[in-house]
């Protein structure tokens, strides 16, 4: 009989320490899967800790785009033409399974949700066709970025969206080069060296701050880039984003 009671109270006091520790360093949510635990994993060069969602890999981009697209549900409406770049699994399958005409893209195929080849710098399709496009870590692998962001631009419809993220050191890296400068470099071309000064070994340049001039400089129109922060400190520690990653919404 003691020795039940002695049981349940060490559950109490188990359960009370659990709670003061859940209230200090609250367990981190997915809203890609939903998953929530403790346990969100760091990834090679970056700076956050709490990258990767233990249980469908999202990092905190995929996290970020997931909460904006529920914001902003009106991009998905029926008929919108979307083009994704590089297609990732959960937003694959959420553009799929509505009634929208989704193009899912890659220069290489070797992604086996790629549909159609493109490249970024020569997109073949009409001025103005899309509704919305959505360019996640594509421009810092691209030779020629600028001529990438005119495509971009150029099929864009007026009134549409063009949702762009870049790595800009100081946010997602933590290299030794002026933040406030992206970073290029033609001697920097090998795996080995891209991986050191770009922070992955097929970067071929290491953007900085000015990242939201060179967006500009090709003629889009910024309508905001400051998501994430607008979300809050409860909301960011909640979901483990980094609190000063953008995503730039471009317009024309
Ligand atoms: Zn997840």
């Amino acid at each position: 009989m003691f020795k039940t009671l002695e049981i349940i109270n060490e559950n109490r006091r188990l359960r009370k320490k659990l709670n003061e520790y859940e209230r200090q360093y609250p367990p981190k949510e997915c809203p890609v899967c939903g998953y929530k635990g403790i346990d969100f994993m760091p990834y090679p060069q970056i700076i956050h800790k709490e990258v990767k969602c233990p249980n469908c890999f999202s990092q905190e981009r995929h996290r970020a785009t997931w909460l904006y697209l529920e914001k902003n549900e009106h991009l998905l409406e029926k008929g919108n033409k979307i083009l994704h770049f590089a297609p990732e699994r959960p937003f694959y399958d959420l553009f799929k399974s509505k009634d929208i005409e989704y193009h899912a893209v890659d220069l290489y195929s070797t992604n086996p949700l790629v549909e159609e080849k493109m490249d970024i710098q020569d997109i073949h399709y009409d001025d103005d066709y899309f509704d919305f496009i959505y360019c996640s870590h594509i421009l810092e692998h691209v030779p020629d970025d600028f001529k990438a962001m005119r495509e971009l631009r150029r099929v864009l419809k007026p009134g549409g969206i063009a949702l762009i993220m870049v790595p800009i050191n100081g946010v997602v890296y933590e290299l030794p080069f002026d933040e406030s400068k992206t970073h290029e470099d033609e001697n920097i071309n090998t795996p080995e060296a891209r991986e050191k000064y770009y922070g992955q070994d097929d970067h071929v340049r290491l953007y900085g701050s000015d990242f939201k001039e060179r967006l500009l400089e090709s003629g889009f129109n910024l309508l905001s880039d400051d998501f994430i922060k607008k979300l809050g400190f409860e909301t960011i520690e909640r979901y483990a984003l980094l609190r000063n990653e953008s995503l730039f919404e471009c317009t024309k």
